[in-house]
């Protein structure tokens, strides 16, 4: 095995706002610039901001046999990434870079027009498709780079994360990946070549392009950044960190300095969108700490997340998830509570679907839950055929659903056996008039989240935020 190098290891991921145009990806290369100085730098980059979404739309319409919709964003995608070719690459490397973009571009409508032709996209071709945004920002990012001076490799994230072969949401093989990821980049690192790795993206055993999951790049960062033993990562958005809540509902929203992995998976579970739910795992396994930074304000503290985290005791943060449903199941006394647990959760196994809150009331033999919006009518078409008979036979009474929720989460590690949180919380609900639909707190103690009125979030977050003074 190589040894680790003796040059601190930072892995630097660069989000689609950050790379967005030729101005912004100039600004990047700046800030990669004064990051490698003493330090090995690993960067991951994400598409240009807009491109995934474009691309997806255009797999959409192909497979709708719009051509002309498919053909538009096509030239709008070419458009925006030969801009950047021609503003910031010098003449002698330009034409090379030109042609190149070329031939993705017909990558782009080979695409499309298979898709047209048989008017389908499946998820495995529109993984090829909507990451292609990815290969191009780190291709043209690797060859600024260049251009400055700095030696630096695009490379294909399919070569190094071997992933299932759940394409749009894949998970990563770390068995294969860790050794990959070394095989390919270390020695890059150690001949003083900066990797310049697209996110998002991996590839099945086999070879096919998968995807890690939206906003998924992130993910990527981390899984570098673990197998490499980094001595930290840093993720470089256009927010100044985490923040105490949503500044759109909070205008007096602060940054948190520092927080602790657990609250950070905690709060990208509950709505916060700073960074890929998934994300924190590799790190935290490893105890590598990761930077939320600015890339438009750099010299901004930003936010550290780590094993554990100096700062206010008690609730820290408040996140909220505004479009939820809540289904109510209620069973008689033939339907024992474990069995109507059971099999609903059985039901939401089968694809998987997240579920945001869970209370019982076991003495009705009542079960709630809340799930994300988009996930409702699946669930709800789920749970009609697996109680079909129960319904029938009146086992179980009801079977309801309440749409425009919303979950609100107040977290904080701290929180851990400090009498009076919860008091002061629906204290400050209460004295606004708000009502509570259900409630959960975790044994773990490190948030407390409730379903109100999705038009209740704004004064809900506002009230807790003002109680707790964050
Ligand atoms: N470009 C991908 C997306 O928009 C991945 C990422 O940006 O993290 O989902």
């Amino acid at each position: 095995m190589q040894s680790k190098p003796t040059r601190p290891l930072r892995v630097m991921k660069f989000g689609g706002t950050s790379v967005g145009d030729a101005e912004r990806i100039e600004r990047v290369a700046r800030t990669i610039a004064e990051h490698a100085r003493g330090a090995a730098v690993v960067v991951v980059v994400s598409a240009m901001g807009g491109v995934t979404e474009m691309l997806i739309r255009a797999a959409h319409a192909a497979a709708r046999g719009e051509e002309g919709e498919w053909r538009d964003i096509g030239r709008e995608f070419s458009e925006r990434h030969r801009d950047v070719a021609e503003r910031l690459l010098p003449d002698q490397d330009r034409a090379a870079l030109l042609r190149w973009l070329s031939e993705q571009v017909k990558t782009f409508e080979n695409l499309c027009s298979g898709f047209s032709l048989v008017r389908e996209v499946t998820p495995r071709s529109m993984d090829s498709l909507s990451s292609l945004g990815e290969v191009l920002a780190a291709t043209l990012l690797a060859a600024v780079l260049r251009s400055q001076g700095r030696p630096a490799e695009a490379v294909d994230a399919t070569e190094i994360i071997v992933t299932d072969e759940q394409f749009g949401n894949a998970s990563p093989r770390f068995e294969e990946t860790d050794p990959k990821i070394l095989a390919r980049l270390r020695p890059l690192i150690e001949q003083g070549t900066l990797p310049v790795v697209t996110g998002f993206r991996g590839a099945t055993p086999s070879g096919l392009c998968t995807t890690l999951g939206r906003g998924a790049s992130d993910y990527t960062a981390t899984i570098l950044g673990a197998a490499l033993d980094a001595d930290e990562i840093s993720i470089w958005t256009d927010v100044d960190g985490v923040m105490t809540a949503d500044p759109h509902l909070v205008p007096g929203a602060k940054v948190i300095p520092e927080i602790s992995y657990r609250e950070t998976i905690e709060l990208s579970f509950f709505g916060a969108k700073v960074l890929h739910p998934k994300a924190i795992q590799p790190a935290m396994k490893k105890g590598i700490p990761v930077w939320i930074k600015n890339t438009f304000h750099p010299s901004g503290p930003g936010t550290k997340i780590a094993a554990s985290a100096v700062g206010q005791a008690g609730v820290r943060a408040i996140t909220s998830v505004s479009k939820a449903s809540l289904f109510t199941l209620g069973g008689n006394d033939s339907l024992s509570f474990p069995r109507l647990a059971a099999k609903v959760f059985s039901s939401l196994s089968i694809d998987d679907i997240p579920s945001l809150m869970v209370t019982q009331s076991s003495a009705e033999n009542v079960l709630c839950f809340a799930v994300h919006d988009a996930d409702a009518p699946r669930v709800r078409t789920r749970l009609e055929q697996a109680f079909e008979l129960e319904m029938r036979h009146e086992y179980v009474e009801s079977l309801e659903t309440m749409a425009q929720v919303g979950i609100v989460a107040a977290t904080g590690e701290q929180m851990k056996g400090t009498p009076g949180i919860a008091g002061r919380l629906f204290g400050a609900l209460g004295r606004r008039g708000i009502n509570v639909i259900a409630i959960a707190q975790g044994s773990s103690e490190l948030s407390i989240s409730f379903a109100v009125k999705s038009e209740d979030i704004p004064e809900a977050v506002r009230a807790i935020h003002e109680e707790f003074q964050l």
